[in-house]
């Protein structure tokens, strides 16, 4: 029997830990920043990822939105596992193995998931994908892990 680990880690939870860490200040309109909002059932290719409809500006949002997870096939859980395997210093490849990915998918997801996680936007992908080749390096040091934050830290502070 081959095990991979998105096998036994289950997806409502990782929505779950998404929404405790994006909404921890409780719900918020990705669109127009009001607090006020209603549940308005769920995405339709999962059951687990809540909708939400501003009462203010009345667009919908969900848990993803503006977020690198929306608009990807992979399921939420392969990335928040990618997260924690690039937490490891895991290289591309080993995550690419773990996961089950081409290591083309792999690299484009780490490449988006070192832009930070929420508020995405297309332009800053951009930039960053030309910073990414740096970001690698230093993320390919084993026993660095201090080297590989201070970078992402140095990062978001530029953002
Ligand atoms: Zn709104």
């Amino acid at each position: 029997m081959i095990l991979q680990i998105k096998d036994i880690v289950d997806e409502r939870l990782c929505y779950e830990k998404v929404r405790e860490l994006r909404w921890s200040e409780g719900v918020k309109c990705p669109h127009c920043q009001s607090r006020e909002y209603k549940r308005h059932g769920h995405h339709n290719t999962c059951e687990h990822r809540y909708r939400y409809q501003c009462k203010k500006c009345k667009k919908y949002f969900d848990d993803l939105t503006n977020t690198v997870f929306q608009g990807h096939h992979q399921e939420l859980k392969v990335w928040i596992i990618c997260l924690y395997l690039m937490s490891l210093n895991l290289s591309n490849a080993q995550i690419a193995k773990e996961l089950g990915l081409t290591e083309n998918d792999c690299h484009a997801m780490t490449s988006l998931l070192r832009e930070g996680v929420y508020e995405k936007r297309p332009q800053e992908v951009l930039e960053g994908e030309v910073e990414f080749d740096e970001l690698y390096l230093v993320a390919g040091h084993k026993g660095k892990p201090s080297a590989v934050k201070k970078k992402s830290v140095s990062q978001d502070d530029d953002v």
